[in-house]
C-alpha cells in the first residue's frame, strides 16, 4: 500500500506523505480507495436487488472503506510513521445528511451487509445537495442551516447515465452519480444517487428556506423539505416520482442490457420499497412495462411478483396518503393505473379498510404496496405482531402469507470495529476474530463472565472511550464533561413518542431532590442529541427546555457538582460514533408500541452499555437475549398502551394532580427560573401540552421510570457486577448484526442467489 499511496501523492501533489497536508492526504486516500474498488470483483447473483430508499444516512466513508478493504491498520501505521494521524485526516471528510435517522441509517447498514454477503444489490436514492439540515443552537433554540457536503473530491463518481423524467407539462433530464459500496473483505455494489444539472444552490435564503415552486432549480436541494405547507408536500411528490421513475428506467435498462425477457422480470429483479416513499415505483414500472408492449394485467402481475415492502412505523402521520388531485397535478400519467389498481383491490375485498383510494380521494401508499407487492415485513417482532393484529389486521386476514418479520440490525464494521477499535481488538484477543464475519461467535465471551481480569479490562476500555468523548466535545463544542461521572445518553430524533420529555422530567425531579439535600453517590452526566423536524413545534419546545435546564444546572453551585446536562449540537453519524462507545446507560424509553424497532439500542448494547427501556421495538428482543438482570425494563406494556388509545382513557391531568413529585417537576418548566432564561411562550406551550393532551403519554410511566433509574444508578456502584452486565450485553449482541438481518431478507424474500 505504501508504494500505491506514495505514487498517488507524488503524481497529484509532487509530495511525500510527510510533506502533505491533511487535505492532500484525504484526497490521496480517496483515490487509493477508488483504485482498489476498481480492482475488486463486483457481486454477481442470478437475481439482483434494488433497494429504493429516499434516505441513505451513510456517514463518513473513509475509515469504513479502509476497514472493509482490510488496509485500515496498515494505513494508520504508515501515516503515523510519517507523523500523520488518520483521525485528523478523517475530519476533512464532510458527513452527508442524506437521512433523517434510523430508517436512513438502516438502509446504509443494509448496503454494507448486502455487499459483505456478496449479494448483488444496489441502493437507489437521491443526491440531495444540502441534505436534511445542520442543527445549530442559538438562544437555547434549534436553528436550521443548510448542510453542504459535495466537494470537488468526494465519493461520488460521475456516470454518463441519465433519463428523461416527465412531469405534468415539463420534462427534466436526470444525472446519475454512483458511490461504491465495498463489503467487508469481499463484495462490491453501488449506491445510485440521482440528481439534475439545473439545480440552483443560490436560491436558498437564510437558513433552509427557498422558493419551493421552481422544480428544475430545487428538486434535489434538500431531503424532505418542510411538508407542513402545500408547496412542501407537492415538492415531496415531485421528489418521490423523480426517484422511482429513474429507478424503474435504470432497472429496465440494466435488464435489457443483460438480454433478459421482461415478461420474466421477477426472475431476475427484486425491488425492496423502503417505507412508502418509493411506492410510486409500482404504477411507474407497470406503465413502463406496458410501453414495452406488455399487456396491462400481465404487467401488474409481473410487478406484483417483483416488489416487496418494508413498514417502519404505525404512527398515523407517517403513513403517507396523497390526494389524488395532487398526484394528478404532478404525475397525471399514473392516475389511471392507480385507479385500475384500486379497482382490483376492491374486487379482492369489500372491506373499506383495504382500499387504495378512500372516500376522501386520498391514495394510501402503503395499501398499494401491500396489494401489489409479494412481501410485507415489519422491523422487529413486536412491531410485526402489532401490524398483523391491529394496524394492518384487515390486510393480514386477506394476505397472511405475505407478512413476515425482519428484525433490524446494524453493521458491526462501523458500530464496533471502527467506532471502538480497542474493544474490538480486545474481543479478538479473547475469542479470535471469527465474530467479525459471524457475529453469533460473540457468545464465546460468556466464558469470561466471572473473570475479573476481563471485567476490569472492559471497565478500562469504557473509561478510555469516556475520556475520548470528553476530549472530542471539548474540542468541537467547548464543553467540559466529568469523565468520572455516569454517562447517561439519549440520542435519536426528537419525537414525543421517544419521550425525551420524560427523561427531562426525571432530571428536573433529581435537581429538586438534590436541592432539598440529597447527594448522589456518583455524579451523572445526562447527554442528549436530537434534531427536531423544522415544523414540529412541540419537539422544538422540548429542545428549548433541555437547553434551558442545561444552563440552570451548570450555574447551580451545588447541583452542578452532581449532575450535568449536555445537549450535543447536530446529532449525526459522526457524533454517534463517539457517543455510543462512551455510554453507560442507553435510554430507550419510547411509549410501548410506538418505536417499531430502534437501532440505536443495538449499537449501545454492542458497545457494552446497559439499556433502560420500555418493552418496545427491539428492546423486547434485547430483553429476551440478556435476561432480566442485565437490562432495566419499566412501564406499561404495548397491549395496555394500545388499550388506552382504543378506550381513550389516558388522562395526563390525573397523573399530574395526583403525584407531588410529578407535579413539581412539570411545573418547574414554567418556573421563574426557567422563563427568565427561556422563552415564556414555548415553555408554557410545552407545560400545557404535557398536562392537557400528552398524546404520547409521557406522564404514564414517569413514576416507574424514576424508580427504575434510581435502582440502576445504585447498581452502577458495584463496578464488577456492572461490568458483568456489560459483558453479557456484548456477548448477546450478535443477533443484531445486519448480516443476520440481510441473510434473512435473502432467504425469505429476495432469493438472490438461487
Ligand atoms: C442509529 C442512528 C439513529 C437511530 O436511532 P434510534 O435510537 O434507533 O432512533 C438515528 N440517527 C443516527 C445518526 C444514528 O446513527
Amino acid at each position: 500500500m505504501q508504494t500505491k499511496l506514495t505514487n498517488i501523492l507524488q503524481t497529484q501533489f509532487n509530495k511525500t506523505i510527510e510533506d502533505c497536508t491533511n487535505e492532500e492526504l484525504y484526497t490521496g486516500l480517496l483515490m487509493l480507495v477508488k483504485n482498489l474498488s476498481n480492482d475488486r470483483k463486483p457481486t454477481s447473483t442470478p437475481r439482483k436487488l434494488y433497494y429504493i430508499s429516499a434516505e441513505f444516512l451513510i456517514g463518513k466513508l473513509l475509515s469504513n472503506n479502509l476497514i472493509n478493504l482490510g488496509i485500515y491498520d496498515e494505513i494508520k501505521t504508515l501515516l503515523a510513521d510519517n507523523g500523520k494521524n488518520l483521525s485528523d485526516i478523517e475530519e476533512i471528510e464532510l458527513e452527508p445528511s442524506l437521512g433523517n435517522g434510523g430508517l436512513g441509517r438502516l438502509a446504509a447498514c443494509f448496503l454494507d451487509s448486502i455487499a459483505t454477503l456478496n449479494l448483488s444489490g444496489d441502493g437507489v436514492g437521491l443526491n440531495y445537495h444540502f441534505g436534511l439540515f445542520k442543527q445549530k443552537f442559538e438562544n437555547h433554540l434549534q436553528k436550521e442551516e443548510k448542510n453542504p457536503w459535495i466537494t470537488d473530491k468526494s465519493w461520488l463518481n460521475d456516470t454518463n447515465i441519465g433519463f428523461d423524467v416527465e412531469f405534468n407539462g415539463f420534462t427534466v433530464h436526470s444525472k446519475l452519480y454512483d458511490i461504491d459500496v465495498l463489503g467487508y473483505q469481499k463484495g462490491l455494489n453501488k449506491l445510485h444517487l440521482f440528481d439534475i444539472d439545473t439545480i440552483d444552490e443560490t436560491i436558498v435564503n437564510d437558513g433552509i428556506s427557498f422558493d419551493q415552486k421552481d422544480i428544475r432549480k430545487n428538486l434535489t436541494l434538500f431531503l424532505y423539505p418542510d411538508d407542513s405547507t402545500k408547496e412542501g408536500q407537492m415538492l415531496r411528490i415531485y421528489q418521490q416520482y423523480f426517484m422511482v421513475s429513474n429507478a424503474a428506467q435504470l432497472i429496465l435498462m440494466e435488464e435489457k442490457a443483460k438480454g433478459h425477457d421482461l415478461h420474466e422480470l421477477y426472475k431476475y429483479v427484486c425491488i425492496q420499497i423502503n417505507d412508502t416513499h418509493p411506492s410510486m415505483v409500482i404504477p411507474e414500472l407497470i406503465n413502463r412495462l406496458v410501453l414495452e408492449g406488455i399487456d396491462l394485467h400481465e404487467a401488474i402481475d409481473i410487478v406484483s411478483k417483483t416488489c416487496a415492502y418494508t413498514n417502519h412505523t404505525i404512527l398515523a402521520e407517517a403513513l403517507e396518503k396523497w390526494h389524488l388531485e395532487d398526484l394528478k397535478q404532478v404525475v397525471p400519467q399514473l392516475i389511471s393505473t392507480i385507479q385500475e389498481l384500486n379497482a382490483i383491490a376492491k374486487s379482492r375485498s369489500d372491506n373499506k379498510a383495504v382500499q387504495i383510494i378512500d372516500e376522501h380521494n386520498l391514495v394510501h401508499m402503503a395499501h398499494m404496496d401491500i396489494h401489489f407487492g409479494y412481501s410485507i415485513n415489519g422491523v422487529a417482532s413486536l412491531h410485526t405482531e402489532i401490524l398483523k393484529n391491529s394496524e394492518l389486521k384487515a390486510f393480514y386476514e386477506l394476505y397472511p402469507e405475505k407478512f413476515n418479520n425482519k428484525t433490524n440490525g446494524i453493521t458491526f464494521r462501523r458500530w464496533l470495529l471502527h467506532c471502538n477499535h480497542e474493544l474490538s481488538q480486545y474481543i479478538t484477543s479473547l475469542i479470535g476474530d471469527e465474530y467479525k464475519t459471524d457475529a453469533t461467535k460473540l457468545k464465546d465471551l460468556l466464558k469470561f463472565v466471572d473473570d475479573e481480569t476481563v471485567l476490569n479490562k472492559l471497565l478500562t476500555i469504557k473509561q478510555n472511550r469516556k475520556q475520548d468523548l470528553c476530549n472530542y466535545l471539548n474540542k468541537t463544542m467547548h464543553l467540559t464533561l466529568n469523565p468520572n461521572s455516569i454517562f447517561d445518553i439519549q440520542i435519536k430524533r426528537l419525537h414525543e413518542y421517544k419521550r425525551q420529555q420524560m427523561n427531562l422530567l426525571y432530571i428536573i425531579q433529581l435537581l429538586q431532590k438534590i436541592r432539598s439535600g440529597y447527594v448522589p453517590s456518583t455524579p451523572i452526566t445526562f447527554i442528549f442529541g436530537a434534531k427536531a423536524a423544522p415544523a414540529y413545534i412541540i419537539a422544538k419546545d422540548i429542545i428549548h427546555a433541555i437547553l434551558c435546564l442545561q444552563d440552570i444546572i451548570a450555574k447551580d453551585p451545588v447541583a452542578s457538582k452532581y449532575i450535568q446536562v449536555v445537549m450535543v449540537e447536530n446529532y449525526n453519524v459522526t457524533n454517534a460514533e463517539k457517543l455510543i462507545p462512551a455510554c453507560d446507560f442507553s435510554e430507550q424509553i419510547s411509549l410501548a408500541s410506538k418505536e417499531a424497532s430502534g437501532t440505536g439500542n443495538m449499537k449501545f448494547m454492542l458497545n457494552g452499555a446497559i439499556t433502560i427501556g420500555t418493552e418496545d421495538g427491539a428492546n423486547v428482543e434485547i430483553h429476551e437475549l440478556v435476561g432480566d438482570d442485565n437490562i432495566y425494563i419499566f412501564g406499561e406494556s404495548s397491549d395496555d398502551v394500545i388499550a388506552h388509545y382504543n378506550n381513550n382513557d389516558y388522562d395526563a391531568g390525573k397523573y399530574y394532580n395526583n403525584d407531588e413529585i410529578i407535579k413539581n417537576a412539570v411545573d418547574f418548566l414554567i418556573s421563574e427560573e426557567m422563563t427568565s432564561i427561556g422563552q415564556t411562550e414555548n415553555l408554557h406551550r410545552l407545560h400545557h401540552e404535557l398536562i392537557s393532551k400528552d398524546w404520547f403519554m409521557s406522564l404514564l410511566d414517569l413514576k416507574a421510570y424514576i424508580q427504575t433509574k434510581d435502582q440502576a444508578y445504585n447498581d452502577y456502584e458495584d463496578r464488577l457486577a456492572w461490568a458483568k452486565k456489560s459483558l453479557i450485553n456484548i456477548a448477546n449482541a450478535g443477533y443484531f448484526s445486519s448480516d443476520r438481518t440481510i441473510a434473512e431478507y435473502n432467504n425469505d424474500i429476495w432469493h438472490l442467489d438461487k
